[in-house]
């Protein structure tokens, strides 16, 4: 017989980007998930073909407002992750981090479940350190237009280590890096989406800046595999998961240029206020705690972007 018990998954953010693709795989291990979302930048089009499923519900919700289940497992994803979108409602923003996470906190010291915290590279603000390794404690401007978002994940990351200290709560900590892949939304705004969808429209691509500044990013699947490895481990410190191969704006821009279409244009715009120069994650940690690695090459990863976006498009 076998005596496991089937676990209950909370994901909050479950119908947004990382989320979707995350239920993806937890849904198809046959685990039973339950998807909370407001909806704001998520698209239930993201996690309708589990609708039906008997192992899967869909509650809307607002993580700010607190919520009573029974729970094993809480994934805390919900948030915007892009800067278009949580520069919407920067006060909404910062309320969904502290708030949020003072919930999905409270949710699982009721329900004894263990909890991941989605956080985010961005907590080392513009760094002078590059690579960053967990134990930088980052250059942050606390009253710029990204610092709810920044501030917002630092303070998600203090609570949920009180509450591992003072409470002994099961947590988990994931530095994600810059991500992408197939469930990005047309209008995300983040950098790899907005080229492709421009590229495939055969509009100009925008430039924020000289396009020198560096980016390093990580293919969907990849980031998944790590934060389901993250959650299994035994690991409760914050470790960044990420793909340190690095490339400035203006070689991605050039990349999708010349795989969509070659005869399209740069068009330059103002560098947003407090764009980082610099983003590379060190990840010997993951390599070591996890035993994980990005496996996926860039250029294979943009391939699957690609077809997602042209298929999306053409609905
Ligand atoms: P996304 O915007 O696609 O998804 C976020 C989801 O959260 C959406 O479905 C949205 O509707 C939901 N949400 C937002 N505010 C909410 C609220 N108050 N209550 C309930 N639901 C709410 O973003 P994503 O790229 O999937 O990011 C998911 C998480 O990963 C975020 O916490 C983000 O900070 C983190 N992250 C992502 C990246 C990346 O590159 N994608 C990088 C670093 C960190
Ligand atoms: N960027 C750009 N053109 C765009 C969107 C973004 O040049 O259409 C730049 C942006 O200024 C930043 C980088 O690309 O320097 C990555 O932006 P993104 O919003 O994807 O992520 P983040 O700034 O959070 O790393």
């Amino acid at each position: 017989m076998n005596s496991k018990k089937i676990k209950i998954n909370l994901v909050t953010g479950g119908a947004g980007f990382l989320g979707s693709n995350l239920i993806n795989k937890l849904m198809k291990n046959n685990e039973i998930v339950i998807c909370l979302d407001n909806l704001f930048t998520g698209d239930i089009d993201n996690i309708k073909q589990w609708i039906n499923h008997p192992n899967f519900d869909f509650i809307e919700h607002d993580v700010i407002d607190p919520i009573e289940i029974n729970v094993d497992r809480i994934w805390h994803l919900a948030c915007p992750a892009s800067p278009i979108h949580y520069q919407i409602n920067p006060i909404k923003t910062s309320k969904t981090s502290f708030l949020g996470t003072y919930n999905m906190l409270g949710l699982a010291k009721k329900n004894k479940a263990r909890i991941l915290l989605a956080s985010t590279s961005e907590i080392y603000g513009d760094p002078e350190v590059n690579p960053q390794p967990e134990n930088y404690n980052g250059s942050v401007n606390t009253t710029g237009i990204r610092s709810c978002y920044d501030e917002g994940k630092r303070i998600a990351e203090t609570l949920c280590s009180d509450y591992k200290r003072i409470h002994n709560l099961d947590i988990r900590i994931i530095r994600i890096f810059n991500t992408f892949g197939p469930k990005m939304q047309i209008n995300d705004g983040r950098v790899i989406s907005n080229f492709i969808v421009q590229a495939l429209k055969g509009l100009p691509l925008t430039i924020y800046g000289d396009g020198k500044q560096i980016r390093s990013f990580c293919y969907v699947d990849d980031l998944i595999k790590g934060m389901i490895k993250l959650m299994e481990s035994n690991f409760s410190e914050p470790i960044n998961i990420g793909n340190p191969k690095q490339f400035t704006i203006l070689e991605i821009a050039k990349i999708i240029k010349e795989t969509i279409n070659p005869d399209l244009k740069f068009i330059y715009k103002s560098l947003p206020q407090d764009d980082p120069i610099q983003r590379q994650p060190d990840i010997q940690k993951a390599i070591k705690e996890l035993k994980w690695h990005p496996e996926t090459d860039f250029e294979d990863g943009l391939n699957l972007t690609i077809k997602w976006f042209s298929e999306i498009l053409k609905k």
